[in-house]
């Protein structure tokens, strides 16, 4: 399950960070080139050309790029060349005389922008070259002026561009695990713990694009409580409750790390068991069954037996889409619940 499930959760936080990291860029671009535009002016007017023009090309670049990445696919590529014209331009300015001495303060932006749009990973990778690299050249451009290269003023220098990334690092950590959990809690039932609808509608989704392309098999079960209205009637709601965790649990210990059981809804459950054929399909469905009603729940020292009703469906047999295949385990669900219940049918004539 975790494998599968892991998969489908990962494409789709990867897709929605890349949607923030594509807005992120957007305004990073537009203050850049608001900024580089203003330099260039004054640096115009100062007739420091050679600065003036570097300037003038990132603004454009900048501009560019407001273009290009909202129609890129690859927007790695686009914001490491973005990270990289920046830091070449900054590295121009520090190089030339006269300019200002106040130059280095803007490569403490390299590794908070890095970060937030390189992730943590490379973004710490690459803040660690660039400023190892802007140290140097700083200590290069100021080794004949000792006020600026003293212990103290070199330190603070080293100093605040390490705190300032690991700051950012942190930030990014604790927000990528928040996302985490969001993303987690909205794919998984609170009740029962197992993958909501949500979830595997969307793993169905990708299972049967995969073995569409594979040609590879699965097999999905439909499960519905028997006379459950009654328990909740007799017991209440919060016995109710209890028995839908013990079904989830019973899931979670009768199937593979592979399969994926999730709450449909109510008292209804689905599993997807990939690989699997009609007859797999039968035998796991039989030993829920038979678990099931062997599990009683413990009620005010009764104990409260439980059965389900399950129907089978295969892909491609019984069908091509997803909806087709809900539609086929449906109807062996009723066919079963018309059979008399505790029962799986898994040959439904439609
Ligand atoms: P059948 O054998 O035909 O399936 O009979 P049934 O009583 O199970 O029929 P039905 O599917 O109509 O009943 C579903 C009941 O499930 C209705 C509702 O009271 C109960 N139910 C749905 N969601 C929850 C829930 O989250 N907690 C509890 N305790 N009960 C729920
Ligand atoms: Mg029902
Ligand atoms: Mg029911």
């Amino acid at each position: 399950m975790k494998e599968r499930s892991e998969q489908v959760q990962h494409s789709s936080r990867r897709s929605s960070i890349e949607a923030q990291r594509r807005a992120l860029l957007h305004w990073l671009l537009l203050l850049t080139a608001a900024f580089t535009l203003g330099f260039s002016l004054v640096n115009l007017s100062r007739g420091i050309l050679f600065v003036a023009a570097i300037e003038l090309f990132v603004t454009v670049f900048a501009f560019a790029l407001l273009f290009v990445i909202p129609r890129s696919r690859n927007i790695q590529v686009w914001s490491f060349l973005y990270l990289l014209v920046l830091f070449s331009m900054l590295v121009v300015a520090l190089l030339t005389p006269n300019l200002s001495d106040k130059v280095f303060v803007w490569f403490y932006l390299i590794p908070v922008l890095a970060l937030f749009i390189h992730g943590r990973t490379l973004g710490l990778a690459l803040s660690l070259v660039y400023l190892a690299v802007a140290w140097l050249l700083y200590y290069y451009r100021y080794y004949d002026a000792p006020e600026l290269l003293d212990v103290v003023g070199l330190t603070n220098v080293v100093a605040c561009s390490l705190v300032l990334t690991g700051g950012v690092y942190a930030y990014e950590y604790s927000r990528e695990q928040a996302e985490d959990r969001l993303h987690r809690m909205a794919s998984t039932d609170s009740l029962t713990g197992l993958a909501n609808r949500k979830h595997l509608r969307e793993l169905l989704d990708y299972t049967v694009e995969e073995c569409h392309r594979t040609k590879a098999g699965f097999s999905i079960l439909g499960m519905d409580l028997d006379y459950f209205k009654s328990v909740n009637d007799r017991y209440g709601h919060d016995v109710g409750d209890q028995v839908l965790q013990q079904v989830g649990s019973v899931l979670e210990q009768r199937l593979r790390q592979a399969d994926v059981p999730a709450r449909w809804g109510g008292e209804e459950f689905m599993v997807l068991l990939p690989g699997t054929d009609r007859e797999g399909a039968s035998r796991v469905a039989e030993n829920v069954r038979e678990t099931l009603a062997a599990s009683p729940v413990r009620v005010n020292g009764e104990d409260l037996s439980i059965t389900t009703s399950i129907g089978i469906a295969e892909f491609p047999e019984d069908g091509n889409t997803v909806r087709e295949l809900l539609i086929a385990a449906d109807n062996c669900l009723y066919e079963a619940k018309c059979r008399g219940r505790d029962r799986v049918v898994n040959d439904a004539v439609s």
